[in-house]
């Protein structure tokens, strides 16, 4: 059980979140109400991530496929969009097809083959973001930049499913000069997409509690803000 003083730092801590990612928008010239804020739940059980959802947070993340199909069963009922952030594996697809609103890790076009025919198998229609490689990190997933220009052909013939944008991550040890250049690129990218191609990207998923302002700055429309949320918790506990 939560304490009191827990529920409140939770509730704290959503509201602190947004006041920041509002002051971000607002120094890029830009209005917070284009930035979704993700909460990234992985870090937490499911009476934590409720208290998150409580505070007013009704778009959460997870990186593991099982602990989304997890929480979500348990939380069911709740008003909650369902994010996947992190690495998909095609024997996982048909499970998290069933209940993520949102898949921003497709990172080849085999997993997107499989993630298209899974959806409809089931008869969802989860949005799907294509996950890109801008740090050029050799452990970082991803599409390269290059590859998706050339095959976007491929991409638009794999299914029905709405692409509606880019996901990045920046390079772990990347400076925040070399942060901005990372996020620019994942812009760039989507501008050539859409220029390219006459279709439209809306979504840019890219930054995290670390580097969500510099993201903003360069476009971000969603951010996925995990630690932040849950500082002054003892979350090792729970
Ligand atoms: C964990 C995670 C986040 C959140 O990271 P924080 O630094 O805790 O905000 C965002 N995106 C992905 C893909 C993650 O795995």
């Amino acid at each position: 059980m939560l304490t009191d003083r827990e529920h409140q730092q939770i509730a704290e801590n959503w509201q602190q979140v947004q006041a920041d990612v509002a002051r971000a928008a607002e120094a890029a010239g830009r209005s917070a109400t284009e930035i979704t804020i993700i909460g990234v739940s992985k870090y937490v059980d499911s009476e934590t991530t409720r208290s998150l959802i409580d505070a007013g947070c009704h778009a959460l993340g997870e990186s593991r496929p099982q602990s989304l199909v997890t929480k979500a069963q348990q939380l069911q009922g709740c008003d909650v969009q369902w994010h996947l952030i992190g690495t998909l594996q095609r024997n996982k697809s048909r499970r998290v097809c069933e209940v993520a609103d949102v898949i921003h890790s497709i990172d080849s076009l085999r997993l997107l083959q499989t993630v298209q025919q899974h959806a409809a198998d089931l008869g969802r229609q989860p949005r799907l973001l294509l996950e890109v490689n801008i740090s050029r990190e050799a452990a970082k997933h991803g599409f390269e930049p290059a590859e998706l220009l050339t095959d976007w052909e491929a991409v638009m013939a794999s299914g029905s499913l709405p692409i509606v944008g880019l996901m990045g991550m920046a390079g772990l040890e990347a400076t925040p000069h070399e942060v901005a250049m990372q996020f620019e690129s994942l812009r760039s990218v989507r501008d050539q997409l859409q220029q390219r191609y006459e279709i439209q990207l809306p979504e840019l998923s890219m930054g995290m509690s670390g580097d969500f302002e510099i993201a903003i700055a360069q476009g971000a429309t969603m951010v996925r803000i995990g630690s932040r949320l849950f500082t002054g918790l003892d979350t090792s506990s729970h």
